[in-house]
């Protein structure tokens, strides 16, 4: 095992694998900017380095920055957590060609599934179903590009290979809007992640957004973890998850979770990752792979008891998975609320001091949060500032210990979206469970305020 790990990142997910850390009796080296100085995490660590102002791009995002601050401190491993650098794969060849192990995948592998294109044929290779779709990327000819539209159907969907965080998409319904709708997202793709490359996929109506989380080590073990619904999304941004997903078939669940394990085993993944599906009408269709961990992680661990983030410094640091997949059985049901800095109906950011923070408590409640009484959230950074996790033996269970969760949670000085939350936990759609990805836009369209 490692003695020493940095944990390249900040906010909720630096202390919770600072926690795991802990647990495994490894030391974490944390690095924070000039903004988050007086994190908790920060102040509990052993060993914390400055590594530049608040601007992400001069801290957090800054390679040899935190390359130097592991030398310095003679740490063994960089632990990147999500967002940032996490799915970065010249920053993982940089960690491990500096001699440090990246706690993720390898760069091959980062780069394969970075590449929405090249993702998609290492899936369909290795039997995973994937939406229909031109067969990768799109020609220049037009007439090219309309014949496969035509043979897709429409409505379709123009997607940048190198797309993420929901942006570099573009829904088509008819022909006539097609090729300027290619070209531009080409244009927008080119500019926004440096490749212009896109590709089609047959535009679905209606989809769930159902993941299936997977471990895997170095002894070509693999296993998947069942799955996570996380189809109630604002802007393709999640909101809140669950797990398990309501009303789908454990057959259905158990035969795409042996696809995604076999794919792992033919690419030789290591660590933690996410494959996302969309799933409608009884189908699963991939539509790409996270190489890192989510942050919708916790609904997981609290159905399979198995801790993802110490599993990947185990992994990292050559040792087997310690389960099988027989061992591996959901247990109740678990429900996440994502807490945010942010107006809950205008979803604009509210960042400033908080001047009050209760925790709740009680059986199966599970707060990560970096947050306490006095503490500055920076207009620097993602909104997020903390997770709401339940788990109960049913899903009703989980509902109401989430509704008591959140009468009990208390954040004064900033705005924070556990407004809408309360809600949506008694939204009578939601309740029954299996609602689509485009539920909660049209729910926020009819309670306007
Ligand atoms: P990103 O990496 O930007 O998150 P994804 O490929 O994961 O991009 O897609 C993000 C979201 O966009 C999905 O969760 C879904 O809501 C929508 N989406 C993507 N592809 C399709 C599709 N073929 N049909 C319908 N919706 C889609």
């Amino acid at each position: 095992m490692f003695k020493k790990i940095l944990i390249a990142n900040r906010g909720e997910i630096a202390l919770r694998i600072q926690r795991a850390c802990r647990e495994l009796g490894v030391k974490a080296v944390m690095v924070y900017s000039e903004a988050d100085r007086d994190a908790k995490y920060v102040r509990l660590a052993e060993e914390a380095v400055c590594i530049g102002p608040a601007a992400s791009n001069l801290s957090y995002l800054n390679m040899p920055a935190i390359i130097s601050a592991a030398e310095v401190t003679d740490a063994e491993a960089i632990h990147p957590g999500y967002g940032f650098l996490s799915e970065n794969a010249d920053f993982a060849e940089r960690v491990e060609k500096s001699g440090f192990q990246f706690i993720g995948p390898t760069p091959e592998s980062i780069r394969l599934m970075g590449d929405k294109v090249s993702a998609k044929q290492a899936m369909i290779r290795a039997g995973v179903p994937c939406v229909p779709g031109s067969e990768g990327e799109l020609p220049d000819d037009p007439a090219q590009v309309r014949r496969i539209a035509k043979t897709v159907g429409y409505p379709v969907i123009i997607k940048a290979a190198g797309g993420g965080g929901g942006r570099g998409m573009r829904v088509v319904h008819t022909e006539a809007a097609l090729i300027n709708a290619v070209t531009m997202t080409k244009a927008e793709a080119g500019a926004a992640f440096g490749n212009p490359a896109v590709y089609m996929e047959k535009f679905l109506q209606n989809p769930r957004h159902i993941e299936i989380q997977v471990l895997a080590d170095t002894f070509k073990n693999a296993v998947y973890l069942g799955e996570r619904d996380c189809s109630m999304q604002r802007r393709h941004q999640k909101i809140l998850e669950e797990a398990p997903a309501p009303g789908i078939n454990r057959k259905l669940i158990e035969r795409i979770g042996e696809r995604c394990v076999t794919a792992c085993k033919k690419m030789g993944y290591r660590g933690a990752g996410t494959f996302e599906f969309l799933y409608e009408a009884g189908e699963f269709y991939f539509i790409e792979m996270n190489t890192r961990v989510q942050v919708e992680h916790p609904v997981t661990e609290m159905v399979t008891g198995i801790d993802i983030v110490k599993t990947q410094i185990l992994v990292a640091a050559g040792e087997k998975l310690p389960f099988t997949q027989r061992q591996i059985t959901i247990n109740g049901h678990a429900i996440e609320c994502r807490i945010n800095a942010e107006d809950p109906y205008k979803f604009t950011p509210s960042p400033g001091r908080i001047t009050t923070w209760h925790a709740p408590g009680g059986p199966g409640v599970r707060v990560d949060s970096h947050i306490y009484t006095n503490y500055f959230v920076p207009p620097n950074y993602d909104s997020m500032i903390g997770k709401l996790i339940v788990h109960g033996d049913t899903r009703e269970q989980a509902l109401a210990r989430m509704r008591t969760a959140l009468l009990e949670t208390a954040v004064e000085g900033i705005h924070t979206n556990i407004p809408l939350h309360r809600e949506l936990m008694v939204d009578a759609k939601f309740m029954a469970g299996g609602t689509n990805i485009h539920y909660l836009e049209h729910w926020l369209e009819q309670h306007k305020r």
